[in-house]
């Protein structure tokens, strides 16, 4: 297969592109020669990529961004869903209102914007589908028990994809970063985070783009045969899961 000529080019799906994470995504795909569409709900999303304004916990929303995407790219061909938020408290003190909203929007989201995208994919016989979790949700962490069960899902769920369409040339992956330097982690308390860089073997917190190089991989033509996987982007932090 002539890499090049299929590598190139491919319709991308960002959700979250606005910021920290989704926005390196965005920016190393548009600088790779792909069609790429960012969502974002605030601010703006990188130059070169198609702007699609959505609250991805809004199934008509979601709809509605693929029918622009489809309309102005063309079909979906490699969707990385990583928007995401958290609502840390200790497990007496969650309220059903915090572990719904974390669940709804790391979790259900992405499997309402996998069900879509896989549609086309399907048609396709070709499919990227890149879940950004964290090391959390194999770690455990206190204080995040609706964070490390939604990014833990998504395990589930890329595994199950996987299994369902597999032989139709899509992959389901997880890439599962460590502490990256973002406005997520800007907001711990500085001593949570130097506890945590003690333990990072890396001895640093990571960077936007060393989690963007890890998903440009799992979406180009050669990682083919990788699904189902939890791809670690965190310095060794979660070593053993
Ligand atoms: P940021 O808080 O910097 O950015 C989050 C992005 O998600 C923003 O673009 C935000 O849009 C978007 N978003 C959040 N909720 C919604 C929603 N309901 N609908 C649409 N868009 C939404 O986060 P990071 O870049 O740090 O994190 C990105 C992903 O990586 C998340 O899934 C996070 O859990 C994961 N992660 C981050 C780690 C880190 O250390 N930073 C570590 C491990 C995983 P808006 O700007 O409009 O709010």
């Amino acid at each position: 297969m002539p890499e090049e000529a299929t590598t190139k080019g491919r319709v991308v799906l960002v959700t979250g592109g606005s910021r920290g994470i989704g926005r390196a995504i965005t920016e190393r795909f548009v600088a790779a020669g792909h069609r790429v569409a960012a969502t974002y709900r605030s601010g703006d999303v990188p130059e070169g990529a198609l702007p699609v304004r959505c609250e991805i916990t809004d199934p008509e929303q979601v709809e509605q961004a693929f029918t622009t995407v489809e309309a102005e790219l063309g079909p979906v061909e490699v969707l990385v869903a990583n928007a995401g938020i958290t609502r840390d408290t200790l497990l007496l003190r969650m309220s059903e209102q915090d572990f719904a909203d974390v669940v709804e929007t790391n979790l259900t989201a992405s499997f309402r914007l996998a069900r879509r995208a896989s549609r086309a994919m399907m048609r396709a016989r070709f499919g990227r589908m890149v879940f950004i979790s964290s090391v959390v949700g194999q770690l455990g962490s206190a204080g995040q028990v609706n964070y490390a069960a939604s990014k833990a899902g998504l395990v589930g769920m890329a595994r199950s994809i996987t299994r369902e369409l597999g032989s139709r040339g899509i992959t389901a992956n997880v890439v599962a970063p460590g502490f990256i330097s973002t406005d997520m982690t800007a907001a711990l308390p500085p001593e949570q985070v130097s506890e945590y860089q003690a333990r990072i073997p890396a001895g640093r917190l990571g960077g936007v783009e060393e989690v963007a190089a890890a998903v440009e991989f799992l979406a180009g033509d050669q990682a083919g045969y990788v699904s189902g996987a939890i791809i670690p982007v965190d310095g060794g932090l979660g070593m053993g899961h």
